[in-house]
């Protein structure tokens, strides 16, 4: 007897589907265009109940039948089976998913911003009702990462993640690498391509990407990460001479959300933090062109996994979104209680000082004999071991040392570096960047 299903059998599950913007209108047409192999794979008819707009006339990526769309959010999302959200935003998508959650409806969303903040929120409210809340496309787009952490990876214990999941970030600093173009010429080039919002903070700043940190944290450590805890920092400091001497070293610069097991005083602890990095060009990060994500995770059994693709984008992310579709609505299907989040492990999540990694380290200084001792007493005195030297002239009678650090802490680091900048040797000092991956 072959295992199979019965079309005629399948229940129907009613879908509302609030925003129609460049993921929702791909989402509702691979809905509408592929409705007789998504019941298949899901066991269920999914049928299109409304899509919840702004603004019925305005403009769409893809033609949507006129009589789906409605303005009135609440009404639609009443007894619908499973409310699919991508407005983007806090409100009005926290009250009305708490809504679907509370009235049983399964929830799928891609709106990381809801997520880091109101997470635990929402992820009560399933519980309570025993639905689920499903959001592949919330940390890097099309990229399966969401259910390798939870359902892949949960017998396992992840040791470190290191992703880029902000394609704009990547996209300039992968420009400048290759053309040794100037940040604001790249940023304004991104912004005529689309690559770019016109206000690019999220981005630049690092914003986006500690939320999508939050969230493959909490996953992966099994704990609550508030996104106030995330350490971040963007890219707006990084220029072209500091790209050009990142590769003459042997690196790229990456931004990188870093989510980490770490030991401190003895304690279990995680750290998560979003900064620009140098990343060995032999790493599998330094490859990630483009506006690709990546994210490389290191468990303690599976080792090292790369997950890489399209981290944005109207289809692409649809797909994740229609993956998330499917599963919840088997598990409509099954009955019983969703997959909750695990959050039991609770570890404390420590500040940046206590962070240890590698730094390299680049001064203008005097150049005149001793100048070279007195900045190595002064890093040995921080604690800061020196690993390598590398001088250059760099004008009349300066020059240019770039430096590179065993391990040490943050706090180390940041007190030695105010020390170099005081001494009476350093006229300058360029930059201080993390070495991540090694
Ligand atoms: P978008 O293009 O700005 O579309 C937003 C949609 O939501 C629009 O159709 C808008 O209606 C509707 N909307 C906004 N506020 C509403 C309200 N109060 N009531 C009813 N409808 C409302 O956004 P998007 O790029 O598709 O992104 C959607 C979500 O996916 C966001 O959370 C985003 O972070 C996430 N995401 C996006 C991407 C991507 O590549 N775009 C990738 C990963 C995750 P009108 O059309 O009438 O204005």
């Amino acid at each position: 007897m072959t295992r199979g299903n019965d079309p005629a059998q399948y229940r129907t599950l009613r879908v509302a589907l609030l925003g129609a913007g460049a993921v929702g209108s791909q989402v509702a047409s691979l809905l509408l265009r592929h409705g007789d192999e998504l019941a298949d794979r899901a066991g269920a008819r999914l049928e299109l109940a409304g899509i919840a707009v702004r603004d019925l006339d305005a403009a769409r990526d893809v033609e949507l039948p006129r009589e789906l769309l409605t303005t009135d959010a609440e009404n639609l999302i009443l007894g619908s089976d499973i409310v699919i959200e991508l407005m983007g935003g806090i409100e009005p998508a926290r009250t009305q998913l708490l809504a679907a959650l509370n009235s049983g409806a399964d929830v799928v969303t891609a709106n990381k911003a809801l997520l880091a903040t109101h997470g635990p929120e929402l992820f009560d409210a399933a519980d309570r009702v025993g639905a689920s809340v499903h959001y592949e496309a919330a940390a890097a787009g099309a990229i399966p990462i969401i259910r390798p952490l939870r359902d892949s990876l949960a017998g396992d214990r992840v040791v470190r993640i290191m992703g880029i999941v902000n394609g704009t970030t990547n996209y300039i600093l992968d420009r400048m690498d290759t053309e040794g173009a100037d940040f604001d010429d790249v940023l304004a080039d991104a912004q005529r391509l689309g690559y770019a919002e016109a206000d690019p903070t999220a981005d630049v700043e690092g914003y986006d990407a500690a939320q999508k940190a939050a969230i493959l944290a909490s996953l992966a450590f099994h704990t609550t990460v508030p996104l106030e805890t995330v350490h971040r920092e963007g890219i707006t400091g990084i220029s072209a001479g500091m790209i050009q001497q990142a590769s003459d070293a042997g690196y790229v610069i990456k931004l990188l959300a870093v989510c980490e097991r770490i030991t401190v005083d003895s304690v279990e602890s995680i750290s998560v933090r979003v900064y620009p990095a140098l990343v060995a060009r032999s790493h599998p990060l330094a490859s990630v062109h483009g506006a690709n994500n990546a994210v490389f995770v290191e468990a303690e059994a599976a080792g090292s996994l790369m997950f890489y693709g399209a981290g944005a984008g109207g289809v692409q992310t649809a797909s994740a979104v229609l993956g998330d579709v499917v599963s919840a609505a088997r598990r409509h299907i099954a009955g019983g209680v969703g997959v909750g989040e695990s959050t039991r492990a609770n570890l404390p999540i420590v500040p940046i000082a206590h962070v240890t990694t590698r730094y390299q380290i680049t001064l203008e200084v005097e150049d005149q004999p001793g100048v070279l001792a007195r900045v190595a007493g002064i890093l040995s005195e921080g604690d800061v071991s020196v690993a390598t030297v590398v001088q250059s002239a760099e004008g009349e009678g300066t020059a240019r040392l770039v430096i590179g650090t065993h391990r040490a802490t943050e706090a180390a680091l940041s007190a030695t570096v105010e020390r170099l900048a005081a001494s009476d040797v350093v006229d300058r000092v360029i930059a201080v960047l993390r070495v991540e991956g090694e």
